[in-house]
């Protein structure tokens, strides 16, 4: 049996009749950039997250640095941020020029909060937080730290729409929230999208501005903006994906549930939700001393896998410049080494569970 890491096209299979209607009806309006579409996906999508406002942009990474951009973070500035993130998250900190101050996961892939205080100086501006693989960081924690220090806190949620920590979506606890709806995340459009969730108003307008060339009134320009806007087709279709969020989630759950009762193999560990938080599974990370092993072996059986990160960012050649050395975040390392995704999509079989599980049990050293 082949299996594939991800299967995007089961998740449009499974609401094909809709996206297809959605797509003519969208296409037949006669509108594309900046309608009735993303007007109410923006509604919607604040609903669902429990923030007060949502604003459409073109790409995750555009919500992170416009972000930072707008909290007027910028040269000199210091940004806390996870070793253990996808490259993006420190993109946004870095286009601005300001300088991100790596600190290491805790043993949920989260920010450890106990690590943070010994990382702040005078230039600490911010926090950003990343809920890697859909699994909630300590969110509890990491508030108050962010009130006592009077820090900036943006999350990183290209991973973990739907995911909570004491009952509140992640997004929602600090001064932005940044989602990326890239299509193979778990809610994903048909080609690049993305968004910010907020809750002070005048931050949201700013958001609004900002991504259409810094202009409210057209031809009049506040501010030097980008071009960031989500588009009607996108925004169309992640309506109609948003709507069946909660089953779509519900169906990541009951896969990871299944892999996490049925996965007994000494030689593989499984992931672990922080207490307090639940996890979207985005992906379903294992850990195991002998990957490059195992991946032999899965490959053998037609079992695709990737690996979320192999590469840390302060060890990526694009941040040479800031002059880091192997060794420095020990724990991240060890992760960037052991770390495997298994295959976790909406619409996986249960045949093809029974294989992958089968197989995972079956490999020895
Ligand atoms: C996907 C992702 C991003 C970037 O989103 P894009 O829409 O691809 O720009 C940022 N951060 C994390 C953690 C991601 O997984």
């Amino acid at each position: 049996m082949k299996i594939l890491p991800n299967r995007m096209d089961r998740g449009f299979y499974k609401y094909q009749t809709e996206f297809e209607a959605k797509a003519l009806e969208v296409l037949r309006s006669g509108w594309y950039i900046l309608g009735k579409e993303v007007e109410a996906f923006e509604e919607a999508f604040a609903a669902y997250t429990g923030a007060k406002y949502c604003v459409g942009l073109a790409s995750g990474l555009d919500a992170l640095w416009i972000a930072f951009r707008l909290l007027g973070i910028g040269k000199g500035d210091e940004v806390i941020v996870q070793g253990n993130t996808y490259i993006a998250s420190v993109m946004g900190i870095t286009i601005n020029e300001a300088t991100p101050i790596f600190i290491e996961p805790d043993e949920h892939f989260g920010m450890d909060p106990d690590k943070i205080e010994d990382l702040i100086t005078p230039n600490t501006k911010a926090i950003l937080v990343t809920h890697l693989y859909g699994m909630a960081s300590r969110m509890d924690r990491i508030t108050d730290i962010c009130r006592k220090h009077n820090l900036k806190l943006v999350e990183d949620c290209a991973q973990s729409h739907g995911a909570c920590f004491n009952g509140q979506m992640t997004g929602t606890f600090g001064d932005v929230g940044c989602f990326s709806f890239y299509p193979s995340k778990n809610i994903g459009a048909f080609g690049d999208a993305g968004a910010v969730v907020v809750n002070d108003e005048t931050l949201a307008k700013e958001f609004k501005i900002f991504r259409n060339y810094g202009s409210e009134k057209r031809y009049y320009n506040k501010v030097v903006g980008a071009n960031s806007r989500l588009d009607e087709l996108q925004a169309g279709l992640l309506r109609v994906r948003l709507k069946h969020a909660k089953e779509l989630t519900e169906e990541r759950e009951r896969i990871a549930q299944r892999y996490s009762e049925e996965l007994s193999n000494p030689l593989i560990m499984l992931p672990q939700i922080a207490p307090g938080a639940t996890a979207v599974w985005h992906q379903y990370v294992i850990r195991c001393e002998e990957r490059e092993k195992l991946i032999e072996y899965l490959n053998k059986r037609e079992i695709g896998t990737i690996i979320h990160y192999p590469i840390p960012p302060h060890l990526a050649q694009a941040y040479a410049y800031l002059g880091h050395q192997k060794g420095e975040l020990p724990i991240t390392e060890r992760l960037a080494d052991t770390v495997l995704s298994i295959p976790m999509y909406n619409g996986m079989t249960d045949d093809e569970q029974a294989y992958i599980i089968n197989a995972l049990n079956g490999f020895t050293n």
